[in-house]
């Protein structure tokens, strides 16, 4: 109900614009099953683009988790448009790169820019297009640095939204993505955002984001933080939930288990994924359905046991998990 409330929303707006003389806003696009990194990049990156005279909307492909939901709420802001068609019109993709992350009908749609800190991810584009993608912690780190270079003011409840979106990523500088311009950024927005004890508030977040995860429904939460991708030809899926106490995360691992053999069958993955991140103690354990898992199992120099093992010092999907994958595929599966 909210949700469609939402589209004759922004459909109402394009009208209202396309009445005018003016162009549709560009529309700025987060991944599916958006996190705190997507729907902040969405939201301050239209800002931006706005502010500099282009009109620009911030979308998102899916509705906001817990988390997002708490920042949201914490600073005021209003979440992304939910739109799931973007055919026609000219759209950013922000903290993602790929087609399978990307909206369904992306391809019907002009790509004008892309702002995003994952690995090439195989999109091609028929005109020249704008890319920024730097191997930091967060996209909104590099929008942070985008904004100090068009001088332009971060409203205070955007930069609020900025800095969690970094803390989110970095799960508070404890991943191996963190970078010195990561930690900048936030010292940055937490001053323009009044946060005065960041770590005492990047708490209370991932407080925020994890309370549920005894209570939701398995298939919601391993959704939540669920990508796609392609390797080598093979359909791949990921999720990663993460959390400050790993109790609260292994205690529903059976559960989680019986659903990815679910899913990897009637959905046609080769592999399925889960990272359960732990904050606290910096590790993860992983959970390994389908095929080549004693390969997987041999890249990360661990042995699954009913699927599953302790990965001590893994975090960062993108930068631990993703590349091993990427390379046993390859091997694989020609
Ligand atoms: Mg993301
Ligand atoms: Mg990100
Ligand atoms: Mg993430």
């Amino acid at each position: 109900m909210i949700a469609r409330y939402k589209i004759a929303l922004i459909s109402g707006l394009f009208m209202l614009l396309g009445s005018s003389a003016h162009a549709a806003p560009v529309l700025v696009v987060g991944h599916k099953n958006p996190d705190s990194d997507s729907i902040f990049a969405a939201i301050s990156l239209a800002y931006l683009k706005s502010q500099q005279g282009t009109p620009a909307v911030a979308i998102a492909q899916g509705q906001p988790n817990p988390e997002t939901q708490f920042v949201l709420d914490y600073f005021g802001l209003l979440a992304p448009s939910l739109v799931l068609k973007v055919a026609g019109n000219q759209v950013v993709l922000v903290d993602h790169n790929n087609y399978a992350q990307a909206p369904e009908d992306i391809k019907e749609a002009e790509i004008v820019g892309i702002v995003d800190h994952h690995n090439l991810g195989g999109i091609s584009t028929d005109e020249p297009v704008e890319v920024l993608i730097k191997p930091v912690g967060s996209t909104n780190t590099i929008i942070w640095q985008l904004y100090q270079r068009a001088g332009v003011a971060i409203p205070s409840a955007i930069a609020g939204g900025m800095l969690s979106a970094i803390f989110s990523d970095t799960l508070v500088f404890r991943s191996p993505s963190t970078t010195d311009l990561d930690r900048t950024a936030v010292k940055s927005l937490a001053a323009i955002a009044n946060v005065n004890d960041i770590q005492k508030y990047g708490q209370q977040m991932f407080l925020a984001g994890e309370a549920d995860l005894i209570t939701a429904p398995i298939v919601s939460l391993l959704q939540r933080d669920f990508k796609n991708f392609d390797m080598s030809g093979n359909k791949v899926g990921v999720a990663q939930l993460t959390a400050m106490s790993v109790d609260l995360l292994t205690d529903r691992k059976d559960d989680y288990l019986a659903e990815m053999q679910k899913q990897q069958k009637e959905q046609g993955y080769k592999s399925l994924i889960l990272m359960l991140t732990d904050i606290q103690s910096e590790g993860t354990e992983l959970l390994v359905v389908g095929e080549n898992q004693l390969a997987i199992g041999n890249a990360l120099n661990v042995s699954l046991k009913n699927h599953s093992a302790w990965v001590a010092g893994v975090m960062s999907r993108k930068r631990q998990i993703i590349p091993v994958l990427e390379k046993v595929f390859d091997q694989h599966d020609k």
